[in-house]
């Protein structure tokens, strides 16, 4: 108790705490200034979802709907058809991303690489509907970073 009272009287916790913000004051800084600067990220990452083409422009994905059946969280929506020359594609491939939980079920059940997760985590919505990704918005992902998708997957299967 009386230890307690001198302590007090000697400012004993506050100087300990001046000496505290002093050593940190002077150590390396480990913030970063978002969104200059980042943080590294796993290879791990499932970011916000693409579909890919072929280099001729071709669709990827051949409507098997696999990825549909595989999502635990019953996030994807498929329809389709087959086209003129035969072969089949989908009309409709929308995902929800607000019910997604980024298992990345769909891109290892895809045959053709059609379906991927990409590194992008920058991206918001501002109503429920704005993270309703259909099909035009996901193939409009894929085109813009194919190049670094297809990096992306070449570094993956290195380590398969
Ligand atoms: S990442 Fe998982 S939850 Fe999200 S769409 Fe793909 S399978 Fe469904
Ligand atoms: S994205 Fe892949 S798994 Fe899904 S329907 Fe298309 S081809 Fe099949």
């Amino acid at each position: 108790m009386f230890k307690d009272v001198i302590k007090s009287f000697m400012l004993t916790e506050l100087f300990k705490g001046m000496a505290l913000t002093g050593r940190h004051f002077l150590s390396r800084n480990i913030t970063v200034q978002f969104p200059e600067e980042k943080t590294p990220l796993s290879p791990r990452f499932r970011g916000l979802h693409a579909l890919r083409r072929y280099e001729n422009g071709e669709e990827r994905c051949i409507a098997c709907k696999l990825c549909e059946a595989v999502c635990p969280a019953m996030a994807i929506t498929i329809e389709s058809d087959v086209r003129d020359d035969g072969s089949r594609r989908t009309t409709r491939y929308d995902i929800d991303l607000t019910k997604c939980i980024f298992c990345g079920f769909c891109e290892e059940s895809c045959p053709v690489d059609s379906i991927v997760e990409t590194s992008i985590f920058e991206y918001h919505g501002e109503k429920r509907g704005d993270l309703y990704f259909t099909k035009d918005m996901l193939l409009a992902v894929g085109d813009r970073y194919e190049n670094e998708i297809a990096a992306q997957k070449e570094a993956d299967a290195k380590y398969r």
